[in-house]
């Protein structure tokens, strides 16, 4: 057995040294999500003012007989960088976003993509946390598709078209892209580019015979000259119809991702693309543009949405680690070992002679390591209500102090560092850990929390749990052996 690593994005640990448990705003690791308050505050992004120049006027035919989609994948914050040649040209885009992204370090900000949907370019879906939809269960696989379509459209955003990460989907995917409200789905790598499948067509016919499979090219990575975008175009051009090409990272210089292309390769491939509207009748439109249809409503919550935690069973799913998932991983929880520390994570003998896992530091200057249930969108993480009060509970052995660390998930899919028990003493035999968290703030739906270890020593754990907690309990800390 074996824990999947926490996303590089979300730092998953507190700081918990010498019997202080420092506030949150205390400590504040380089590599986590931008804030880190005691109580959340979503910096959405939407005061910043970001101007851009307005769209010169489109190109246009009445009969294009082929047409070209510019797509701008996951909402990498050098896209901003396409902005100028798009908006010069005339030209309108797609951005496909991955909700949950969006705000974190090398991302677009919320007011960038204001700006981005303010001047005409179309907001797509891409999943809250760019999840490989492939290998989610059915019912996470609908709430990252369904949730991030609410959220955008929360944000203002009229959205119809969704892109599927990793080009991951199935039969059964495809159909809950659909009841999801999304008119369609953009594949990847069923057009013929440099990057082969030479026996594929050149084109997606118009209207697309599967608007929830529509086929496209691989997406353009920093291998592609001039001439493979051109070609692109040019054979569509050949057999007339639809080309929707994939681009991912803008840079200013060539090799600033694997997936970036330059922004003066980009600037060259518009000017060179722009008049062939007059003479060829290649117009570039979005993907909504291209598909059409209206806006399709929210589908209500209640069909996606996962229980929140009761008071009556334990809401940690997999609370023991025995269960296994088709990759090997334990199932639902992550490992995090943050700072200057060579924290191990391990498996021991569990409480009940089952499995435990113990967390070990040997040498610390400063972080801390723990294992929490993953911080997902639902599927793992438990599902708690604003307003509510949590029962928090984990069996511990310990040579040293520990402590909870808690962590939320924003309803828009962005965790957060939250809150910390208090300290909890060593102990050489099993102890229960309690603690009853403050009420869940607005706004925040997803919870996640484990003990850490923060200084020399070996910490095992079993057996977490979480409850509601009765109205009117007792504030904070409380633990018993
Ligand atoms: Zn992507």
């Amino acid at each position: 057995m074996r824990f999947r690593l926490a996303a590089a994005s979300v730092a998953v640990v507190f700081l918990i040294t010498g019997g202080a448990v420092l506030t949150a705003t205390q400590q504040q690791p380089a590599d986590t999500v931008p804030s880190a308050p005691p109580v959340p505050v979503v910096s959405d992004g939407s005061d910043e003012t970001v101007t851009l120049p307005a769209m010169a006027p489109r190109g246009t035919s009445d009969a294009p007989r082929t047409r070209v989609s510019l797509t701008f994948d996951d909402g990498w914050a050098s896209q901003m960088l396409a902005l100028d040649a798009l908006n010069e040209h005339g030209m309108p885009a797609t951005f496909y976003i991955s909700s949950g992204l969006i705000g974190l370090d090398r991302y677009l900000t919320r007011g960038q993509l204001d700006a981005i949907h303010d001047v005409g370019h179309e907001v797509g879906g891409h999943t809250v946390t760019h999840a490989d939809l492939r290998e989610m269960e059915p019912r996470a696989a609908k709430l990252e598709l369904c949730s991030s379509r609410a959220t955008l459209t929360r944000w203002g955003y009229e959205v119809t078209s969704f892109a599927y990460p990793f080009a991951g989907w199935t039969e059964e995917i495809r159909e809950q892209v659909r009841e999801c409200g999304y008119n369609s789905a953009r594949d990847l790598g069923d057009l013929a580019s440099r990057e082969g499948c030479a026996d594929c067509g050149a084109a997606e016919s118009v209207p697309p015979p599967d608007p929830f499979l529509i086929r496209a090219p691989a997406q353009v990575s920093d291998q592609w000259t001039l001439e493979d975008l051109q070609k692109l175009v040019t054979d569509a051009e050949a057999v007339g119809g639809w080309v929707p090409i994939t681009f991912h990272e803008l840079c200013e210089q060539q090799g600033c991702s694997d997936i970036g292309v330059t922004v003066e390769l980009f600037d060259a491939f518009l000017d060179w693309l722009q008049p062939r509207a007059g003479s060829n009748g290649t117009v570039v439109q979005t993907v909504d543009e291209v598909v059409g249809g209206d806006v399709q409503p929210l589908v209500d919550e209640a069909s996606y949405a996962l229980e929140p935690v009761s008071s009556a069973s334990n809401g940690v799913r997999n609370p023991g680690f025995e269960q296994e998932d088709v990759d090997g991983d334990v199932e639902c929880w992550t490992q995090g070992v943050h700072g200057d520390n060579d924290g191990r994570i391990t498996f021991t003998e569990g409480r009940r002679s089952d499995v435990g896992v113990t967390v070990e530091i040997e040498e610390y200057s400063d972080g801390a390591a723990n294992v929490v249930p993953d911080l997902d969108v639902g599927a793992c993480a438990p599902a708690v209500e604003p307003g509510r009060r949590y029962e928090l509970g984990a069996w511990y052995r310990s040579t040293a102090e520990t402590g909870f660390s808690v962590y939320l998930r924003h309803e828009d899919g962005r965790w957060f560092p939250w809150a910390y028990g208090p300290p909890l003493p060593a102990s050489e035999d099993w102890r229960r850990a309690e603690w009853t968290t403050p009420e869940i703030p607005p706004g925040f739906t997803g919870i996640s929390f484990g003990l850490s270890l923060a200084q020399v020593g070996t910490l095992t754990v079993d057996d977490h749990s979480i409850s509601v907690a009765a109205p009117g309990g007792g504030e904070g800390a409380d633990s018993g052996a």
